[in-house]
């Protein structure tokens, strides 16, 4: 899950309800709720599939 980190927001978000974008500073997704950006790592697995995961804050 994804977590908004805009206190006190906080909502939390299965990867396929936020569109994760790169906007110039790296990636990552508008929070739905407050709109608050939140960065995430874009990761390649071996098999070529992409994910995204949220840093540890
Ligand atoms: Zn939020």
């Amino acid at each position: 899950m994804f977590i908004c980190r805009n206190q006190p927001c906080g909502a939390q978000w299965h990867p396929s309800e936020v569109e994760v974008r790169n906007e110039g500073q790296g990636y990552l997704f508008r929070c739905p709720l407050c709109g608050s950006r939140n960065y995430v790592e874009r990761v390649t697995a071996e098999d070529g599939t992409v994910a995204y995961q949220q840093p540890r804050a």
